[in-house]
């Protein structure tokens, strides 16, 4: 999944707004880089590995710029608010 050059703005702007006091909860760390969008399902797991009432969800990896740890933004309502 792609975004478009508005909806990076509207993320930079979003996560901007709301990461100035966060830290890294590994190294402390206050610097992220905004790396590319994945699609997560979502669902009960049987252990036959069957997923039930599963849907897919948006995500923006937000990575430490020194220690890797990464953040999952989501894209969706509630969160950023990018997509559907
Ligand atoms: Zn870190």
């Amino acid at each position: 999944m792609a975004l478009s050059q508005e909806q990076r703005d509207a993320l930079n702007t979003y996560v901007r707004e709301r990461m100035k006091t966060l830290r890294c909860p590994l190294c402390g760390n206050n610097v992220f880089k905004g790396y590319g969008v994945l699609k997560i399902e979502v669902g009960d797991l049987e252990p036959s590995g069957v997923t039930w009432d599963a849907t897919t969800m948006p995500f923006a990896a937000m990575v430490c710029t020194v220690c890797g740890n990464t953040l999952f933004i989501h894209l969706g309502k509630p969160g950023a608010g990018l997509t559907e």
